[in-house]
């Protein structure tokens, strides 16, 4: 960012008094730009042992496989988000359990909630960032072809914790 979101100056890099890091800052009226994590909101659906992926018709990583995710809006909870993007993504209602997996991501200043869920009446569709949507189940998950090390992570916690059919939260740190 080098314009003041406020007033439309020039911004500079500098720390702001009694702070630490280092800030896009303006010099015009002293606005300063703070930058925080984004939370991204997503579900790990299931419908009879298989699991819903949607295949990404959007960079990054068109043509690869995800979870129905994405940026959590201002005014939902986490849930709400999770339940948002799977309509809009997969064209399918779920019904979320629990929250599942929660991942760090520092290097890029994001956090990843997953939610599991079930899917309602089977039904699901592709919409506008998906090229087509489709139930996996754990043989036919195509594991070179996922967009993300998340997708991938969440998939093997739920396969290996689906054999003893508890399903903690994971808490982890991706990294670069
Ligand atoms: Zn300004």
């Amino acid at each position: 960012m080098s314009y003041c979101l406020q007033c439309g100056h020039k911004t500079k890099k500098e720390i702001p008094t009694d702070d630490t890091k280092l800030r896009q800052v303006c010099p015009q009226c002293g606005y300063i730009h703070y930058e925080n994590p984004k939370v991204i909101c997503g579900a790990l659906v299931i419908w009879q042992e298989k699991v819903l992926l949607c295949k990404r018709a959007i960079e990054p990583r068109y043509g690869y496989w995800t979870l129905p995710a994405g940026y959590m809006e201002l005014g939902e909870t986490m849930a709400q988000g999770a339940q948002r993007e799977t309509l809009e993504e997969a064209e399918a209602v779920v019904n979320l359990e629990q929250l599942y997996c929660l991942y760090d991501v520092p290097h890029i200043g994001q956090i990843y909630s997953v939610f599991k869920g079930t899917l309602e009446n089977g039904k699901f569709g592709a919409g506008i960032e998906t090229l087509e949507s489709r139930l996996f189940s754990e043989d036919e998950i195509p594991w070179d072809e996922l967009a993300f090390p998340s997708v991938k992570s969440t998939l093997q916690h739920y396969f290996n914790d689906r054999k003893t059919l508890s399903f903690p939260l994971h808490l982890q740190t991706i990294e670069q």
